[in-house]
């Protein structure tokens, strides 16, 4: 069975993986590693983003000092695009309040959602289409290697959520703009419908999906 260890410091991120991918993986995450590695985000683009965490953490793991037998990292970046922002926050999602003080850091989600609702005010209910992606980056742990090598090793697997963005929050489940997420098909948020319809839809669960098929 194969170690996969997730490299995020996002516990949200960390139970959808675990309850996506079920039992055919062994799942290990930061708390196992006993240190944090936050590397800065600085890619234009999920798929860049997803590679630094992978390798970063790929080449801490595949040194002798952390040998926690992690056969694979597995990254997710991920974000929203909300159509009428054109396409904002994207690869900025996290940070999106901070961008306005330059501020350093995430932002915390309450702030990201107030600052989308202040900029959807005009916009109609019609107009209010987005979507989550997820860009999963798998490399593999190869002692010896450099990290290079082990970015050349990486593979991407992308998954998307269509839906519409909400005139209020509701729902206390998820994270992020869970609260103000309606995915389409359905006529309430991601937080309302809970875990397990969002595991079942979402731009994680399908883009982890592409995953398990290509493993
Ligand atoms: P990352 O951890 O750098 O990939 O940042 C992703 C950001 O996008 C999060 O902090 C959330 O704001 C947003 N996001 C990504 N996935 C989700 C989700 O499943 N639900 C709600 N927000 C999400």
């Amino acid at each position: 069975m194969p170690t996969l260890f997730i490299a995020t410091g996002n516990a949200h991120k960390v139970q959808e993986i675990r309850a996506v991918l079920g039992s055919g993986f062994t799942v290990l995450s930061q708390k196992d590693a006993n240190v944090k590695l936050e590397p800065e985000e600085t890619g234009a683009t999920f798929a860049a983003n997803a590679q630094i965490k992978a390798v970063t953490w790929a080449a801490y793991l595949a040194t002798d000092v952390c040998n926690l037998g992690a056969d694979y990292v597995l990254a997710d970046d991920s974000g929203l695009e909300v159509d009428a922002l054109g396409g904002a926050p994207g690869v900025h999602s996290a940070r999106f309040a901070a961008l306005d003080d330059d501020r350093k850091g995430n932002s915390p989600d309450a702030e990201n959602n107030a600052k989308l609702l202040r900029l959807l005010a005009p916009i109609p209910e019609g107009r209010r289409t987005a979507r989550f992606r997820s860009t999963l980056a798998l490399t593999p742990v190869t002692p010896g290697a450099s990290p290079e090598a082990m970015a050349a090793a990486s593979r991407f697997f992308d998954g998307v959520c269509e839906g519409r963005i909400a005139l209020a929050p509701s729902g206390q489940g998820g994270f992020g703009y869970d609260c103000l997420f309606i995915p389409d098909g359905y006529s309430v948020s991601f937080a309302e419908l809970g875990e397990e319809i969002k595991n079942r839809h979402s731009h994680r669960a399908k883009a982890l999906a592409r995953l398990q098929a290509g493993w």
